[in-house]
């Protein structure tokens, strides 16, 4: 037993060997494939007890003659001639599998040569598991549905590589092929056991995964990967099946070549479940598979032509291989279809951290309707306001409209391009501040320069990666954030200085008015004579003024009270102010003292003017409230600007005397000139 073992063990080591030398993927090293040599228990277990898919007849001996090192193309070919049938399906299938390099195959030979030992040994492999089991004991287990996504997964997977250029598209397709064998795998080697599993599964109960590890220790990932290394796969595909239903948990570095292949696996397989999934299904996991295609650079329109390619080939392939196939809607179709609904993409999908604290309103500009909805739908979910154009035109009545914080733009769109846009919109100062973000092709990032000196703030490239965008625009946010504080600041000042000037003029206001009868008071009444006396100076107009004292005022104050004589000095003060005329002044020059300042006023109608208010005072009703036998009465002095008074000084003095003379000669009188 122990020599067998040594014996098994010197086999599966050539056979790496010649893998690391013949693979057409030359960065497998022995070292990596040895350490996989491990075999899993439970595996061995599962190998034991049950019937596991393996390859037969022809295909056994082709894997064991490609285990030579020195066999050629013919010896091969004559290999697979004891099959017919698998030799006319061999030249079908590379002819189909080549036919992009436009030289057809015609015999078995041409073939071999063409595809290489490894393809052919691959493609044995795969046509021989089919064949063996299109059929099986699980009656759960949807046989056909298997091999029909099986397919599809092949087909895309075939497709994406031959976009990127990463791989060989022909060993992609194998392995896309044979990558969910472990499902078929556990349903042969148990049928009944994995029938059960399916129905708990169906139920709801739990996972797959879940059930297949408590069942049999190891899930059908874990079982492929087994399988691929039983077969001598390389062990970038046993790694690639074992992650390929869950890439982000693989490690593989992010951008990687490996890390690519791995999500070409996972995007092919996607795309497989949407064609097969329900109708009502479709339309929610077309979406999903949008934003998984832009992590291989392929855009929604690509997208389109893409998935229709694969459903058509697959038809084709279909009756080749003898796999039912069903009627798809075409892609565009599908696209057209998609739900502007948040929820359509799971939470997982976003990038860490992207659900944004501070919410933006952005506006997305691009022609590609479903990168939109796409764009659209991701920064909704992260919880943004989000609004939609289709090119420049559109997108600056939109800005008009709806005032985004951030502009998300495509560069080539159709009436106006993003550059075009960007200087446009830089021209309006309302809209300078507004974030703005380009999106580039990757190849054309020496334009970028170009793009900055529109007014762009930042770009984004073509293919997007969403964890990149998301923290370009956690940047943003932080830059529109500080914008707005600095506005609310400039604001908040220009508050603060309109308001102090308001007080400062109030302040004034309160410095030139007289508290108790609200009349300009003596400093006022001083700027307001200075004022007209040097207009009259300069224009030889008339100027008077007058001061009007209130007689016995103290008499007031002693008998009624201070509060009556305020009372009293607030109504003449009124009486004052009624009586003046529209150039007049009326100030309170001091205790029970006014001044009125009259400038336009001849002599003698400043005179007339003084007696009219004594008068008035005289004849009013002021004192009815105080005493029905008091009689309140003003005696006023009247002074003219004339040759001899050479200031205000002069004015106010004279004023002032005619009203002591008042005061002599009786009160209740007027003195002038
Ligand atoms: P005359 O006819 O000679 O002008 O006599 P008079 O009593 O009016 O004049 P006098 O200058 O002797 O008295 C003025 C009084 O006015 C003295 C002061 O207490 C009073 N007075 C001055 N300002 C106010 C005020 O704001 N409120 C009150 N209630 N009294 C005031
Ligand atoms: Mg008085
Ligand atoms: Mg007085």
């Amino acid at each position: 037993m122990a020599g067998s073992a040594a014996e098994n063990n010197a086999i599966c080591i050539t056979r790496l060997h010649l893998w690391c030398y013949s693979s057409k993927l030359e960065k497998f090293q022995a070292q990596d494939i040895l350490k996989n040599m491990g075999r899993n228990p439970k595996f061995e277990a599962l190998k034991a007890s049950g019937n596991l898919p393996s390859p037969k007849g022809v295909a056994l001996q082709v894997i064991r003659l490609t285990q030579k090192g020195d066999v050629s193309s013919q010896e091969i070919a004559h290999a697979i001639k004891t099959d017919p049938a698998l030799s006319g399906r061999i030249i079908k299938v590379a002819n189909a599998l080549i036919s992009y390099q436009n030289r057809p195959v015609a015999s078995l030979v041409d073939a071999v040569t063409m595809l290489g030992l490894n393809t052919v040994r691959q493609l044995v492999l795969g046509l021989s598991l089919v064949e063996g089991n299109r059929d099986g004991a699980c009656r759960k287990f949807d046989y056909q549905n298997f091999w029909g996504c099986s397919l599809l997964t092949a087909i895309a997977a075939q497709h994406l590589v031959l976009k990127s250029n990463i791989g060989s598209p022909e060993e992609i397709f194998v392995l896309g092929l044979i990558v969910q064998i472990g499902r078929l795998a556990l349903a042969s080697s148990n049928p009944q056991e994995y029938e059960a599993i399916l129905e708990k599964v169906a139920a709801g109960d739990a996972g797959l995964a879940e059930l297949e590890f408590a069942g049999f220790g190891l899930n059908h990932n874990q079982v492929t990967r087994e399988l691929l290394a039983e077969w001598g796969m390389p062990v970038l595909f046993q790694d690639i099946a074992l992650h390929f239903e869950e890439p982000d948990f693989a490690g593989f570095q992010e951008g990687s070549r490996d890390w690519r292949l791995l999500n070409v696996l996972h995007v092919a397989n996607f795309l497989a479940l949407v064609c097969l999934a329900q109708e009502s299904q479709r339309r929610k996991m077309i979406t999903k598979l949008m934003l998984l295609a832009t992590r291989l650079g392929v855009e929604a329109d690509e997208l389109t032509v893409l998935g229709d390619k694969v459903v058509k080939e697959w038809h084709e392939w279909g009756k080749l291989f003898g796999i039912h196939s069903v009627k798809v809607p075409s892609f565009a179709e599908l696209l057209e279809a998609v739900p502007l609904a948040p929820e359509i993409v799971d939470v997982g999908m976003l990038p860490a951290g992207s659900v944004a604290s501070y919410k933006l309103k952005i506006l997305l500009v691009d022609d590609d309707r479903a990168i939109l909805l796409l764009l659209q739908t991701l920064l909704t979910q992260a919880g943004h306001t989000v609004v939609t154009a289709r090119n420049g035109v559109q997108a600056l009545r939109s800005v008009e409209e709806s005032m985004p914080q951030l502009i998300i733009t495509d560069w080539v769109m159709p009436e106006m391009d993003g550059i075009e846009f960007c200087k446009v919109l830089r021209q309006n100062p309302a809209w300078r501040n507004i974030y703005l973000f380009i999106v580039t092709a990757q190849e054309s990032t020496d334009r970028l320069v170009e793009a900055f000196e529109a007014g762009a703030d930042d770009y984004l490239n073509k293919p997007i990666n969403f964890k990149v965008m998301g923290a370009r625009l956690r940047a943003a946010q932080r830059v529109v954030q500080l914008q707005e504080d600095l506005e609310f600041d400039r604001q908040q000042l220009r508050k603060f200085a309109a308001e102090l000037a308001a007080s400062n003029q109030r302040l004034q206001q309160l410095a030139l008015t007289d508290a108790l009868t609200e009349l300009p008071n003596r400093r006022y009444a001083n700027e307001q004579l200075d004022r007209q006396w040097a207009m009259a100076e300069r224009s030889g107009r008339p100027l008077s003024c007058m001061m009007v004292d209130i007689d016995h005022f103290k008499r007031i104050n002693d008998t009624y009270g201070h509060k009556v004589g305020d009372d009293v000095l607030k109504q003449v003060a009124n009486l004052l102010r009624l009586s003046a005329r529209k150039q007049d002044t009326v100030c309170r020059f001091g205790g029970e003292e006014f001044l009125v300042v009259c400038p336009e006023s001849q002599p003698d109608q400043a005179f007339q003017y003084a007696e009219r208010l004594r008068q008035s005072i005289a004849a009013s009703d002021i004192h009815s409230f105080v005493d029905a036998n008091f009689h309140l009465t003003v005696s006023i002095g009247v002074a003219n600007k004339k040759p001899g008074l050479l200031n205000v000084e002069m004015l106010l003095k004279l004023a002032d005397q005619r009203l002591y003379e008042a005061k002599e000669g009786g009160r209740n009188k007027t003195v002038g000139d």
